[in-house]
């Protein structure tokens, strides 16, 4: 067992302190001197593997500069990393529970160490603002803390409970599945993309990584943590690679035993469609984790208090310009108070400043012009199914800078069956909807295909429990944003549309990446 004190999470830094604003500046300094333009080859057997091709990333709040790039893998590169993987998995599984946290823990305090480098290369590789990059380093710091710790309770013949029978030793020893595939977005690049393979390889699997391309830097920089933190070879193979291509590859192959896939419902449901389908030589059932996407809604009644109202509001709807599967998509407000609530949260969106993450203004520009172009379409569609009430337009250019910058954009009076009330745009365009009163608001909430997070701003407590039972969302929260779950303490994970509620970073997630045997012996 780890002699270690029990999980906390993570403090955030507090910007508003000069000090720190002026550490995150200087870690700016440092990561555009030493490692704008730097390059992450493949990692294979522990190995650097360069490709002829490769990949870049481009800062989204000023398109004329790349940041860097990464390998681009091949179906050969597939093909190896899983074959090594294999190779290692015998190794690996073979390390105590305890021996495999320690690598977690080393990668999370070197991690802590390298906080701001780690949140200074997400400002310029996607966009991210102080806050929204440390709080995401924080909760990657998170995820391997956590998911140490829960690795405890599985070690040994008796780590499950099972019922006494005169006669005999029953027990149930948990073990891992063997290699799988992790496909990753790239909107969480450094949180998600380590828990998806911190919780995996802690239990004893071993794991092949596919970043999403925009964001493959900051993947390829937590390699370097976890290969300073004494992971041993083949445990972890980082692929970055395109997802139709490399993607496809991996979650078809008949040597993939598991798949955990963050993104979006299009490819989501792709995958778990294709990893169903048996291959010659396949023999396992591959396990398939989707989690998806989003339209959640948050609603405020007429007993709320207007001013925690719409600060969840704008906090839910615009951080990290609405680019987050929890993200306030629809604001569903009570008639009687929708033109005073609905006034002040246009009132303060307007007063968002629209600019880069290095400067660290309130909303940046999307990620990449394939979300621009999306955005863009949703605005016109917007403009045809409510009323803009501010914003409206994707400018593409901020302040002299080219970049994917779209309007902060509200959106009001749209019908609960209108395209944007339905479909995720995934920018910072929130589609407000009026509701008679609470029992339709409730009904509009859960009149969508996705079930990810909702929320209820009201002081009336009977409409609270009434929302507990009935709001159909993996993830619920009263009087506050709908975002910025924590780890241990908000386990996160969507129903329906939203995927396979495989709660991450909740006390079941670990028991997904393993089998029980249950030996017998008679006496
Ligand atoms: P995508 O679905 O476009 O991509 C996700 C990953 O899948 C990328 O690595 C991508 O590679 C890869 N991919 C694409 N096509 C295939 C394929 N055919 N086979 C295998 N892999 C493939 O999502 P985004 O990266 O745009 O992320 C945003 C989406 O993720 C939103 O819908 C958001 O709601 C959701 N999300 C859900 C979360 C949750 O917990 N429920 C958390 C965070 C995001 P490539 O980059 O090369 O295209």
């Amino acid at each position: 067992m780890l002699k270690i004190e029990p999980y906390r999470p993570q403090a955030f830094i507090d910007f508003t302190r000069a000090e720190n604003v002026q550490a995150y500046q200087q870690a700016l300094a440092k990561v555009r001197a030493e490692q704008l333009g730097r390059h992450f080859p493949l990692i294979i057997n522990g190995q650097a593997r360069d490709t002829a091709q490769r990949l870049l990333s481009t800062n989204p709040c000023d398109t004329s500069e790349v940041v860097g790039s990464t390998a681009k893998a091949t179906i050969q590169d597939a093909e190896d990393a899983l074959a090594g993987a294999w190779e290692a998995f015998n190794g690996w599984k073979t390390w105590t529970m305890d021996a495999r946290a320690r690598v977690l823990l080393k990668a999370a305090a070197i991690l802590k160490r390298r906080r701001l480098e780690a949140c200074a290369l997400m400002t310029l590789e996607v966009g991210k603002n102080y806050a929204e990059a440390d709080v995401e380093v924080a909760e990657g710091i998170d995820f391997l803390e956590y998911y140490a710790r829960e690795a405890m309770r599985y070690e040994g013949f008796g780590a499950a409970e099972t019922t006494w029978y005169d006669g005999e030793e029953n027990g149930l020893m948990y073990l891992p599945l063997g290699v799988g595939v992790s496909i990753s977005p790239w909107n969480f690049p450094c949180a998600i993309f380590l828990g998806m393979l911190a919780a995996p390889i802690v239990v004893g699997n071993c794991m092949v990584v596919k970043p999403a391309e925009d964001s493959g830097m900051i993947a390829g920089l937590m390699l370097d943590v976890l290969m300073e933190a004494g992971l041993p070879a083949g445990v972890v193979q980082f692929l970055p690679g395109v997802g139709e291509e490399v993607g496809e590859h991996l979650t078809t192959h008949p040597r993939t035993r598991f798949i955990s896939f963050t993104g979006s419902r299009n490819v989501g449901l792709h995958i778990n469609e294709v990893a169903a389908k048996h291959k010659p030589g396949q023999r396992f059932i591959k396990r398939v984790f989707l989690e998806l996407g989003g339209k959640d809604a948050l609603i405020i009644d007429e007993t709320a208090d207007p001013e925690v109202a719409v600060t969840a509001a704008v906090q839910g709807g615009f951080g990290f310009n609405g680019q987050k599967c929890s993200a306030m998509s629809r604001l569903v407000v009570v008639d009687s108070v929708y033109d005073s609530v609905v006034g002040k949260f246009v009132e303060r969106v307007k007063a968002l400043k629209v600019g880069t993450g290095e400067e660290n203004a309130g909303v940046t520009a999307v990620v990449n012009q394939e979300s621009f172009d999306k955005v863009r379409s949703y605005l016109e569609i917007g403009r045809a199914e409510g009323k803009v009430l501010t914003g409206g337009e994707a400018t593409g250019n901020n302040n002299g800078k080219t970049g994917h910058y779209v309007q902060p954009t509200i959106i009001g009076d749209v019908d609960a069956t209108a395209r944007i009330a339905q479909e995720e745009i995934f920018g910072p365009v929130v589609t407000v909807l009026r509701a008679r009163d609470w029992t339709h608001a409730l009904e509009i909430a859960n009149s969508t295909e996705y079930g990810l997070t909702g929320g209820v701003c009201s002081r009336d407590r009977a409409r609270l429990e009434q929302a507990r039972a009935e709001f159909e969302v993996g993830n619920l929260y009263f009087n506050r944003k709908i975002t910025g779950a924590i780890v241990g303490v908000q386990p996160f994970g969507g129903y329906n549309m939203s995927g396979t509620d495989s709660k991450a970073g909740g006390p079941e997630y670990l028991g997904n990446f393993m089998q029980l045997k249950a030996v017998t012996e008679r006496w």
